[in-house]
């Protein structure tokens, strides 16, 4: 096979869910982002495995991903969609039975022309200001838009990955005065809310990256496992180099790799000569550029000529790797490339 096989552990995606529901109390919901076709890893395969293990709501980031979530949930999934009403979404909306989380006055005059009681949720703005009404536009308008019957009343954390940054608590404290006497379910955290324990839960916490095993959820499953098979082997001399521009220079006698993954796979190209790929357990470090579709890796330490090697594994998740990238791993997730055989377990 010339291609790097990428194998999706859905077993270990549920025990993830799992967990992150049993770290909230047994009143909150704990729903499921997929936004993104499931962080990258395949939104049908993704949704079903989430929704058998016990998730009923899902978010979208936006309405265009809702066909798929729903031909893969069916009908009794709630689907809701983070960037709310667009123009030109209603089809979408209607069709697919899509809850929108409306971001502004705008969105909201649009919505109630367009799809009169059609479900609908509110974004609240506490203090990210990436999306949501702003409080002084929701004191205006709340009793007008609680008049509609919103089913859910959400706003999203800025720095949930860092529990001692300041910033939390008082977008915690923004939301509470923000959502006070509503009686509709309320949510505040992703996975980084869900960590900072009971004060962030609210009604429905809306883990995302931690159900793939990323940080900042450290106990996670690890979900993908990437190997990528050795194309050729060569030995360069001293003096030599390996891969475009030269960047690297063989300083003694080298056994190099070259593999079948590039930054077509989502192979970020900053990683080169910076990430390690594995064998077994032992670092073989990329030496020169990520290509398009190729890596060179040093294998002069093994003892034999390795058949593949693994780019995210047991020894290096994806977080290692982003890392190496000067990312995180969510990036790499959602980078990885269409042209993997892909493996479900
Ligand atoms: C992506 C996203 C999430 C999930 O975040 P994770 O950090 O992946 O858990 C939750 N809420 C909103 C609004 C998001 O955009």
């Amino acid at each position: 096979m010339g291609t790097a096989h990428l194998q999706i552990d859905l077993g270990a995606l549920a025990a993830n869910w799992r967990a992150l529901d049993a770290a909230s109390g047994p009143d909150v919901e704990t729903a499921a982002v997929v936004k993104a076709d499931g962080y990258g890893l395949g939104i049908a395969p993704v949704a079903t495995t989430l929704r058998d293990a016990g998730a009923r709501t899902f978010f979208l980031a936006v309405a265009e991903e809702g066909a798929a979530a729903r031909a893969a949930l069916g009908p009794d999934a709630a689907i809701m969609v983070f960037s709310g009403h667009m123009p030109g979404d209603a089809p979408l909306l209607r069709e697919h039975a899509l809850i929108p989380m409306l971001n502004s006055i705008e969105q909201m005059t649009r919505h109630f022309e367009a799809l009169p009681g059609h479900p609908f949720g509110v974004q609240l703005d506490s203090g990210m200001n990436r999306l949501g009404l702003e409080p002084v536009e929701w004191a205006a308008a709340r009793d007008l838009v609680m008049a509609q019957r919103p089913v859910h009343v959400m706003s999203h954390l800025a720095c949930a990955d860092d529990p001692a940054d300041a910033a939390n608590a008082r977008q915690r404290d923004a939301f509470r005065s923000l959502t006070e006497g509503l009686g509709v379910p309320l949510s505040l955290g992703a996975t980084g809310g869900v960590l900072l324990g009971r004060d962030y839960h609210f009604d429905v916490t809306r883990p995302g990256i931690g159900l793939y095993g990323g940080l900042p959820f450290a106990e996670a499953r690890a979900v993908v496992r990437l190997t990528a098979p050795v194309i050729q082997v060569r030995d360069v001399a001293p003096g030599e180099i390996v891969g475009y521009g030269g960047t690297w220079r063989a300083e003694r006698p080298t056994r190099v790799a070259t593999l079948s993954a590039g930054y077509a796979d989502g192979i970020i190209r900053a990683m080169g000569n910076r990430a390690r790929l594995w064998h077994g357990a032992t670092p073989c470090p990329l030496v020169g550029r990520v290509s398009m579709d190729l890596l060179t890796a040093d294998v002069s330490h093994l003892p034999e000529v390795p058949e593949a090697l693994d780019i995210l594994g047991p020894q290096g998740g994806i977080d290692d790797l982003a890392e190496a990238a000067g990312t995180i791993g969510y990036e790499i997730l959602t980078a990885l490339g269409a042209r993997y055989h892909r493996t479900y377990l």
